[in-house]
């Protein structure tokens, strides 16, 4: 029966449960019985039956067996009923405690047969396990010698042996009933179990190496959907076609090229001719471009804008901060004014009605190229002809955030970049939908920043530095502590530190502070004055993380770096060594974990970006590396990007081949999708539709 399938029937149906622990299963996320099955242990604890009890063991958690001789019950204290049962087990006698728990005698008379987990202890001369669980074996069933309990995540009021109870309930009614949903080749090669036989195991394995079999069929399925769905999507995106065209040979690019301050390096070339040849195409462009901090990814976007303003398109720029959108605005208005292109500027903080009058130039086509924050994707925002959308800093936004940009043109470009480089075969699979091209160069004449690990201690140092450097005419940035709780937290940190640092050197230099909750046009004042060289130190908080550019500024100051992710610390370097000179990059930290010290270390002696990613992940993994949530990856259940990413790679490969042998309108073809809507519903990866 098609309907009978386990991700569409609710859990409701299964033995024992009603709608209480219905809905205390809803709180785990689980539903359906599919839900249900998919919902693996945490853990397994060996419930080995010891034979025999001996003062070796005493305080650790043993199982044993016995039958009951004979119980009694007392009350020691007011709220403390205590039974205890006399267990023959086999060996000699011991005792099972129970606590507040007063239906134990009864429920179990002499000559039941128990199983008892608990810790041991030894009390006038005998041996007594304090119960934490138990179970009877029925007449007639044999003890198993070797048991491996499941640990379930659970929540409040829905016990262990609930939802063990329940999860075997379902097993019972729907083992029968499963069928596999893989390619049959695809269990072979990797010699993994069927779907019936990896969720019994993996529910109760009869050995530790069963439950590995199982769990090993489970990453192998979770990393073959992730890279179907992937695989589904490049195809339906390689089907469509855009309704716009650009120029081939366009008269505002060359102009613009020619009057650029300086001569693009190789790579920029390189990954500007990726960029144009994608664009000419019939096809939608959707392209990831990386490069290290400060390798000058900026110059490429405007390249890209102006390709197409030269074509008669609008393009939009997203960044995630305010002053990195004014920055962008002002530099790339400035520089396209003699061409006579209208770039037009839209932030949330604008007043309203400012706001307003942008919207309708943006509608009538007023404006060719838009630069702003997450205020271009409201639902306000309407573009005459959007031909391409470029994100900046795209780790800071999501998945859907993408695609919303996207929406606000039909079938328009997409160029993401970023500076928080990860490894490319890792890119490959997690950015699976888009083509990847890489600025591997930094422009000519850079110095390495000089990057020291100081303890609060040696502040004077800190403060010679700062001296020096800033009578020198050039400038500093001073970034606050972290305070990952709120904003407001971070901004009075800035206001402390910046009174602290007026105090010492007010009378030799000017100080500037900027938070996130100062007005948006003291920030642009304040980052006009820092741009202008009127502000020599700059004491910030981390809104000055990403994408700022100011070549004069060749010292930064970080408090409390330990806080911080190694991402954002090189970030933060990225903010200096921008011009000739010889610039710092002081992080005054305390580290108090390993993990700290091993990142501090790392910015430390390499200042490769690339190679700080390998490092970052293999610290933290993935999930923190991309902050699983903006990035749109999936949460996956048992596939691990970093231990399992050459599983991933490899199943990119073969991909193609499985594909071919899925035949549409067959019951297994049926199977593997609805096995697949309940994988992309559960990571909402992207919508099938
Ligand atoms: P990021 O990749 O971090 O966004 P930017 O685009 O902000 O880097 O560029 C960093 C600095 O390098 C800017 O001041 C920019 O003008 C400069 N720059 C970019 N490309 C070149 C180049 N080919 N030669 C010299 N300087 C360059
Ligand atoms: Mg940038």
């Amino acid at each position: 029966m098609m309907e009978e399938n386990i991700f569409s029937s609710p859990v409701q149906f299964i033995k024992n449960v009603g709608p209480r622990r219905a809905a205390l299963l809803r709180r785990l996320g689980i539903e359906t019985v599919g839900d249900l099955l998919y919902h693996f242990p945490r853990r397994y604890e060996d419930r080995s039956v010891t034979r025999s009890l001996v003062s070796s063991l005493l305080g650790e958690t043993v199982t044993t067996y016995g039958v009951v001789i004979g119980g009694q019950e007392y009350r020691p204290r007011k709220n403390i009923q205590i039974s205890k049962l006399a267990l023959d087990g086999g060996r000699g006698v011991f005792y099972g405690v129970w606590f507040n728990q007063p239906y134990i005698l009864s429920q179990m008379p002499p000559g039941t047969r128990l199983i008892v987990t608990g810790k041991l202890n030894r009390r006038f001369g005998a041996y007594e396990i304090s119960v934490q669980d138990y179970e009877v074996i029925p007449r007639g069933l044999p003890l198993a010698p070797r048991r491996i309990v499941p640990v379930y995540t659970t929540t409040e009021k829905l016990y262990q042996k609930h939802l063990r109870t329940i999860i075997k309930n379902a097993l019972e009614a729907w083992l029968p009933k499963i069928n596999e949903f893989l390619p049959e080749e695809l269990l072979r090669r990797h010699q993994i179990p069927s779907i019936s036989e990896a969720l019994y195991q993996i529910h109760n394995p009869d050995h530790p190496d069963k439950a590995r079999a199982a769990y090993r069929r489970f990453v192998v399925e979770e990393c073959f959907l992730f890279e179907l769905a992937l695989a589904i999507l490049r195809e339906r995106i390689r089907k469509k076609t855009k309704p716009h065209r650009y120029l081939r040979a366009g008269s505002l690019i060359p102009r613009v090229k020619a009057s650029l301050p300086f001569h693009l390096t190789g790579a920029q070339k390189r990954v500007w001719h990726e960029i144009e040849t994608d664009m000419q195409k019939d096809v939608p462009m959707r392209r990831l471009l990386q490069g290290d901090v400060g390798s000058g990814k900026t110059v490429i976007a405007l390249l890209a804008l102006c390709k197409a303003v030269e074509s008669g398109l609008q393009g939009a720029l997203m960044v995630p901060t305010e002053i990195l959108a004014e920055q962008h605005y002002l530099k790339i208005k400035s520089f396209l004014k003699p061409f006579g292109v209208t770039t037009e500027l839209l932030v949330g903080s604008m007043p309203e009605s400012r706001k307003k009058e942008a919207r309708s130039r943006i509608l009538l086509g007023q404006s060719s190229i838009v630069i702003g924050t997450h205020a271009l994707i409201q639902d306000k925002v309407m573009f005459h002809k959007l031909g391409l959308a470029v994100i900046d800093e795209q780790h800071r936004f999501g998945v859907r955030q993408r695609a919303l940009l996207q929406e606000k043109g039909v079938q328009c470009d997409l160029l993401v970049m970023t500076a928080t480089p990860i490894p490319r075969t890792l890119a490959l699979t997690v950015y699976g939908d888009l083509d990847v091209s890489e600025i591997d160069e930094m422009p000519p004449g850079r110095r390495e920043i000089e990057t020291r690990v100081i303890p609060k201690e040696q502040l004077g140092k800190v403060f010679a530095l700062l001296c020096a450097e800033c009578s020198k005419g050039r400038q500093a940035y001073v970034v606050c502590p972290l305070i990952e709780e709120s904003e407001q937290l971070n901004s009075e940190a800035a206001v402390e530190l910046y009174r602290k640092i007026s105090k010492q050197l007010a009378g030799q230099f000017r100080i500037g502070l900027l938070h996130g909750k100062m007005s948006a046009e003291d920030k642009e004042g304040v980052m006009e004055d820092f741009r202008a060289g009127h502000i020599d130190i700059l004491v910030a908080t981390t809104v000055v993380e990403v994408g700022l550019d100011v070549p004069n500024a060749t010292v930064m100051i970080v408090f409390d770096a330990e806080r911080f992710g190694l991402a954002q610390l090189h970030q933060l370097r990225g903010r200096v060594g921008r011009g000739s000179e010889r610039s710092w990059c002081v992080l005054v930290a305390d580290p108090k974990t390993e993990e700290a010290r091993k990142r501090l270390k790392a910015i430390e002696s390499t200042s490769d970006g690339f190679a700080l990613a390998e490092v970052d992940l293999r610290i933290r993994g993935p999930g923190d590396f991309f902050g699983t949530k903006q990035s749109g990856l999936p949460d996956f259940r048992v596939a691990d990007l970093q231990r399992d990413w050459r599983l991933f790679v490899q199943m990119r490969k073969e991909i193609p081949r499985y594909i071919k042998s899925l035949k549409p309108g067959t019951f297994k073809y049926f199977l593997l999708e609805q096995r697949l809507r309940h994988f992309q519903g559960k990571n909402l990866l992207y919508s099938l539709d």
